[in-house]
């Protein structure tokens, strides 16, 4: 019989940190904050590890930010992505296989421009190619001036590329539990106490739980977890949807995508074609599909490769996303609660910021202060009227 990667425990009367959601940013931070020495700590998710958006998810990775706060950010993550199958012990099949950002007309390219230099200026590699140098990388793109938007350029990232999510998760949960974390299955946080400002536990469907410090990592659920502790947040959840084709031979070796078509696509080491557009244009907690989305995407991959009229679809699927007003995320210490913190915030885009976020927000619950990295995703910028810009950067790009 072969062994499982970690175990179920009985749910104690109390733990020092309590953080809700089993997906990659809870998992990451657990795993961190384990690592950084705190002791006694529990994931409580609500189905399984990786329901979320953790297990949804495109997989799309890059650091080719607009804002200077964003790229330094995600370029954490990104290198350490690099070395995360070495530290986690597990296969996460990285592949830097270059992501491209495609450009159809005169604004767009002159946002791609701004960003090639704000990533240059801080050492990231990412640049502009014209179509003629697009066609060589991607020979079966359409650059011909037919397409309603014909393609004008991209930004080109080589290091961006595509990782196996799930692996991410499982990974991320087996390190922590060998640091001592337990991580409950099926434990729902219905409800949260709070005595004197201070949180003093959470009630659960396994009963009250005592801790000391707690960490909302829900995405698309932050709004009602926040709720619990009378937090407003400045985020709406939108569905995402994404599917996948059928297995065909290797021909696409890059990830490619168009805000203006509002698709992106990339290929599987299995073969299968990954698909995804942007959010629903309504909020809604529903995780359903809907035959709109699948005839909205065929529609605008077939303006950029006509090859793929022929392609069968496999499945398809929805996951939530919780958008802020400026794209970024938030990473914080909720001053009005001792002892809150939240996580959340990361619209389409919060899978390749797993390692950076766990990071970062372990270190704030160990020393009770943001560092420096995460400062400009305070929860209080909307208060202070200091938002960040990273909507060109953020939308369909993933
Ligand atoms: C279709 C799609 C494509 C995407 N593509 C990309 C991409 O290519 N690249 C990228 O970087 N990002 C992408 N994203 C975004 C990314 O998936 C998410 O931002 C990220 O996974 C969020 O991770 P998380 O750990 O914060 O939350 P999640 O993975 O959503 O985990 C939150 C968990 O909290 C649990 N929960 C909720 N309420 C409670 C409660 N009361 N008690 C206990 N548990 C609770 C949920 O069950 C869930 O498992 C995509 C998202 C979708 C939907």
């Amino acid at each position: 019989m072969s062994k499982r990667l970690w175990k179920s425990h009985e749910l104690k009367k109390g733990y020092d940190v309590v953080i809700i959601g089993g997906g990659v940013n809870g998992l990451a931070t657990a795993y961190y904050l384990a690592k950084m020495g705190m002791k006694n700590i529990a994931v409580l998710e609500s189905k399984f590890v990786g329901y979320g958006g953790s297990g949804r998810n495109t997989a799309i990775l890059r650091s080719n930010y607009r804002t200077p706060e964003g790229i330094r950010f995600y370029e954490q993550s990104m290198g350490m992505y690099r070395d995360l199958a070495q530290e986690l012990d597990y296969n996460l099949m990285f592949s830097e296989q270059g992501h491209f950002t495609l450009g159809h007309s005169e604004s767009s390219i002159s946002g791609l421009v701004t960003r090639a230099e704000n990533n240059k200026a801080l050492n990231v590699n990412s640049y502009m190619l014209d179509p003629k140098e697009i066609k060589g990388m991607l020979p079966e793109i359409d650059i011909t001036d037919h397409p309603r938007y014909p393609v004008m350029g991209a930004l080109y990232h080589p290091p961006g590329g595509i990782i196996r999510h799930d692996a991410v998760v499982w990974a991320y949960c087996k390190e922590a539990e060998k640091l001592g974390v337990e991580v409950h299955n099926l434990t729902t946080v219905e409800d949260v106490s709070i005595k004197n400002g201070k949180i003093t536990g959470v009630k659960t469907n396994r009963g009250q739980v005592s801790c000391g410090k707690l960490l909302s990592a829900v995405a698309g659920w932050s709004s009602e977890v926040c709720g619990k502790v009378g937090l407003k947040l400045p985020i709406a959840t939108y569905p995402l949807q994404a599917m996948v084709t059928e297995s065909y031979k290797p021909w696409l070796h890059h990830v490619v995508v168009s805000s203006t078509l509002h698709i992106y696509l990339s290929q599987t080491d299995r073969g299968e074609l990954v698909c995804g557009n942007g959010i629903d244009n309504y909020t809604h907690y529903g995780m359903q599909s809907t035959l709109g989305f699948l005839e909205g995407y065929a529609a605008h991959v077939l303006e950029l490769f006509p090859i793929l009229h022929n392609v069968k679809v496999q499945r398809s699927w929805a996951g939530l996303c919780d958008m802020t007003p400026d794209y970024g995320p938030i990473i914080s210490k909720i001053n009005e609660i001792e002892g809150f913190y939240l996580n959340g915030g990361w619209g389409t885009y919060g899978f390749k910021a797993g390692p950076a976020s766990g990071y970062n927000t372990a270190k704030m619950i160990f020393d009770d202060k943001e560092p420096e990295m995460i400062e400009a995703f305070s929860f209080y910028r909307f208060q202070n009227n200091t938002l960040g810009g990273e909507k060109a950067a953020a939308s369909v790009g993933n």
